[in-house]
């Protein structure tokens, strides 16, 4: 029997937003301001001015519903934009499923990921400030390779400090982040006294996000010229991404359907804030009653099992203390395959939305969203980055459920990238070496004795 309804839904060049859509002033609550961490005091702008330029500050901040796209980055997103979404056919016939599932595709950009969404609109904004050169962090090497990219289109320079172990692990990540022009330090890193600290401590240490964080938030502060810039988390990021959920809005829309659950992988909650935040706007303005699901790994369960509390960003402690979901900014997650994934903390705005009730979370283990993602390559053909499939694993699990039920839900999920450069995560998921990790309660509470004392 032939499908009904399409495979692919797409839109044309003129229908890539022209603002991004900030969430703040759809809130119940404002959000929590953030602190300083020497005074514990309420930071202003000009805190931020060493490492952002104004413009990206000012968004940060911003209580306006609509924030322009300038015309500069919104040409450059013509190269992948919009992004294609599709209905799951094979997916679900496989699951003999009645619902309907759709997947928006963000792995069709230059990088892999929806991550360059975020880094061409930081780099035009330093540019545009006279910045020559950006430091950041990459964790499995997303991050790096999308900022990389945005630098070279804007001439600027980039220093990417890469966390060890996924440095050795993901060469590949490397090596394209060297062919977009950047420079590269495995960290921790003997360049920064960050790096030096931590390397002095423990010399094996295989690095983390915070330890990262900490070298490349220390190189900007310390040279004029250059400015750091972070892939999640930050407002200003989180508003980036929505072009994603404004797109799927009126791809949705094109389908003649209107999904009943949203979902997106969670690492540090851009590329779901990306796509259910428009969402929530709905939920919110029109009294839409959609559900939005986060997906997390068990092995670092911020949403799930972290407190709501205020916190460092870093290791170290040189960002501010912003209120998240957080493990401890001590908490140094286990290596698991899905690299993207392993922060301690979540974005604020991400946080303020679970506590609030207005969003679900969930956690899975690593051997089954490597299942669910070989089920999708296998039937849909696209093979997964290990992140996007926790959020293939909840949307199948909602498949499942409205099978139960009998029940013909629609469920739209968030295709973060594309798995090309994890095979050899892939390769040990086939020879049954990959491993789950349940983080035990006593190494979280220990984590936890170490928060900041705040008010
Ligand atoms: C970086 C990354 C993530 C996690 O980061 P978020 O800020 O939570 O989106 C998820 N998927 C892919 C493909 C990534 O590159």
């Amino acid at each position: 029997m032939a499908q009904t309804g399409e495979t692919k839904i797409l839109l044309d060049e003129s229908e890539i937003p022209t603002h991004w859509y900030n969430i703040v002033p759809d809130l119940p609550v404002p959000p929590p301001p953030v602190l300083h961490p020497g005074t514990g005091q309420p930071i202003g702008p000009a805190d931020l001015a060493p490492l952002f330029p104004m413009s990206l500050i000012l968004q940060e901040v911003s209580r306006e519903g609509a924030i322009e796209i300038p015309d500069e980055v919104r040409d450059i997103y013509r190269l992948w934009r919009p992004s294609p979404m599709y209905r799951a056919h094979r997916l679900e016939k496989a699951l003999g499923t009645p619902a309907h599932i759709y997947y928006k595709y963000e792995g069709v950009s230059p990088a892999g990921s929806h991550k360059p969404n975020t880094a061409i609109a930081q780099a035009y904004y330093n540019k545009q400030d006279g910045i020559r050169r950006l430091t950041t962090e990459t964790g499995a090497g997303q991050w790096g390779s999308a900022l990389s990219f945005a630098c070279a289109l804007f001439g600027l320079e980039c220093t990417v400090y890469m966390v060890k172990a996924s440095y050795f692990h993901k060469p590949y990540r490397r090596s394209m982040i060297e062919a977009y022009g950047a420079r590269i330090f495995a960290s921790p890193s003997p360049e920064t006294n960050a790096g030096r600290k931590v390397l002095a401590e423990s010399p094996d240490s295989p690095g983390s996000l915070g330890i990262a964080i900490s070298e490349a938030v220390e190189d900007a502060a310390t040279h004029d010229d250059a400015h750091y810039s972070l892939g999640s988390v930050l407002n200003h990021v989180l508003l980036h991404q929505t072009v994603i959920g404004q797109e799927a809005l009126k791809q949705m829309e094109k389908a003649g359907e209107y999904p009943d659950v949203v979902i997106g992988c969670v690492g540090g909650g851009s590329n779901f804030a990306g796509l259910v935040f428009p969402f929530v706007g709905e939920n919110v303005r029109r009294g839409r009653r959609t559900r939005i699901v986060a997906a997390e790994p068990t092995a670092c369960p911020t949403l799930t099992r972290g407190v709501y509390a205020y916190d460092l960003g870093d290791t170290v402690g040189l960002t501010p203390l912003v209120k998240m979901h957080t493990l401890g900014h001590t908490f140094i997650p286990p290596a698991i395959h899905a690299g993207g994934l392993r922060y301690h903390g979540d974005a604020p705005l991400v946080c303020l939305l679970l506590d609030q009730g207005m969003i679900e979370a969930v956690a899975h283990p690593q051997t089954k969203i490597f299942q669910a993602a070989v089920t999708f390559a296998r039937t849909e053909g696209i093979i997964p980055a290990p992140e996007s499939a926790h959020a293939i694993q909840s949307a199948i699990d909602e498949a499942l459920q409205a099978k139960e039920a009998g029940e013909r839900r629609v469920i739209l999920f968030n295709l973060s990238g594309h798995g090309h450069f994890d095979m050899g995560a892939y390769d040990a998921f086939f020879a049954g070496k990959l491993e789950d990790h349940e983080y035990p309660e006593s190494a979280i509470r220990e984590a936890l004795t170490h928060l900041p004392k705040v008010g």
